[in-house]
């Protein structure tokens, strides 16, 4: 018998209603002759309900606390859909992250697994009943409670197939797939039939938000068909798969956009040995993740440092960044947290050149300032204002010629 674990997004499990259209396709499955193991979001606009609270308690919540708080979402549809599938004579049990030991480091709000323990789920299994998890949540090893980051429901449900040695993970949400790029924003953007891990990877960390990109690192380590698919109607969704051949041939896969970044600089900070650790050490030791960096070749032996991190770390940077500009003697600390990031993505890229220029030609032509470029082998990011998000990732996805049909945003998601 083969064991599928099913992960069921936010609006997946909106409400009542939808609940038991997610009963229904869990029972399709056990009819197919499978175990099913389906891990939860809490519904959809929960878990941001839930930080509104907590900012409303609080100036900056306790992160411990925030955990104990946010976890509850993910606990209310776990029950409701034991309940339904119970109702539709279908044994059924629900179990909170530390019920069934995901074990996780101690960094709250941003946990990572680091153990599972499935005893418990396997015989659950053998006894032929269906096992709801709650998705998004852990425990550390005091027993606190964790939670992995946002989108983290999708990473539970990876590593709950790697921890079951499941025969499939597959990913419901509300579009029907991996698209050439966000379909709300690009209404011609395309299903990919297949996505290599390497490039979902990269499109899930340049702001993909469709998969975490915990959970694509996992499903990549350890080889787990993943699949993207739509609870709302029926299809094929998107495998994400190891790289092949066909891959290969096309330039780029798609375009990925991240509104959640905030830029900082340092301006004319002495230009001597160990000035980037300076700078960049107490934003590390505040747990804040840098994403790109750029130093300039200053006058004056000075330069400027610019660097971009999360939005909501923005605050917490700048005032870091204004104590170490004092130390260093810098002249002035700058910050803008309504810029964006935009990148193209594709393995193609590796046997082809001129991809930037190509991107940063049809940038220009619409008016386009480019403030920030970084690259790895198969992506080209550029930060830009917020203002022109979508007229850049509509002019990259039609300067790549990935256009198609759309049919594929369900109005039930909203
Ligand atoms: P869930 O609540 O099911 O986890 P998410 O909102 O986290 O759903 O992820 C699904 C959303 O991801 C889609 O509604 C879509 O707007 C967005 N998205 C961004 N980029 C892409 C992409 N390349 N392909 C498909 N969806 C994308
Ligand atoms: N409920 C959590 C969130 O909104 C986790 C998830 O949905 O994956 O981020
Ligand atoms: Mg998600």
């Amino acid at each position: 018998m083969s064991l599928i674990v099913q992960k069921f997004g936010g609006t997946s499990v909106g409400s009542v209603e939808r609940i038991k259209a997610v009963a229904d396709i869990v029972i399709e499955t056990r009819k197919q002759g499978h175990q099913v193991v389906a891990v939860l979001s809490a519904m959809a606009g929960e878990t941001d309900r839930l930080v509104e609270l907590a900012g409303q308690a609080a100036k900056e919540p306790d992160s411990r606390q925030l955990d104990v708080l946010l976890a509850t979402g993910e606990q209310v549809t776990i029950a409701l859909l034991s309940m339904v599938l119970q109702e539709k004579k279908y044994q059924a049990v629900s179990y909170t992250g530390g019920q069934v030991h995901i074990l996780t480091d101690n960094v709250h709000n941003k946990a990572r697994i680091v153990d599972i323990e499935a005893m418990r789920v396997k015989k659950d299994l053998a006894a032929r009943k269906v096992v709801v998890i709650a998705g998004f949540q852990g425990i550390d090893e005091q027993g606190n409670i964790t939670t992995l980051g946002r989108g983290g429901t999708d990473t539970t449900a990876v590593a709950m197939a790697v921890a079951l040695n499941a025969d499939e993970c597959r990913i419901y949400t509300d579009v029907d797939g991996v698209f050439t790029a966000d379909p709300r924003i690009v209404s011609e953007a395309k299903r990919m039939d297949r996505i290599s891990y390497e490039e979902m990877l990269e499109m899930a960390s340049s702001g993909s938000k469709v998969l975490q990109t915990r959970a694509v690192e996992f499903a990549n380590k350890y080889k787990v068909p993943l699949r993207v698919l739509s609870s709302f109607k029926e299809g094929p969704g998107t495998l994400i798969t190891e790289e092949d051949e066909s891959m290969e041939q096309a330039l780029i896969s798609g375009i990925a956009h991240n509104r959640d970044e905030a830029k900082l600089t340092l301006i004319s900070v002495p230009d001597k040995p160990g000035i980037a650790a300076a700078i960049l050490s107490p934003i590390a030791n505040a747990d804040i993740n840098v994403d790109m960096i750029v130093q300039n070749v200053g006058v004056d032996n000075t330069t400027d440092f610019t660097f971009t991190v999360h939005r909501n770390d923005f605050n917490k940077a700048l005032a870091l960044l204004k104590k170490t500009a004092r130390d260093l003697g810098a002249k002035e600390v700058t910050g803008d947290d309504r810029i964006v990031k935009i990148s193209v993505v594709g393995v193609g890229m590796r046997s082809h050149a001129g991809i930037a220029t190509k991107m940063f030609v049809a940038l220009a032509d619409e008016g386009i300032n480019i403030q920030m470029i970084s690259t790895s082998e198969i992506k080209i990011s550029v930060v830009i204002a917020e203002k022109y998000l979508e007229l850049g990732v509509r002019t990259l996805h039609s300067t790549f010629g990935l256009e198609g049909e759309n049919d594929v945003v369900d109005d039930a998601a909203g």
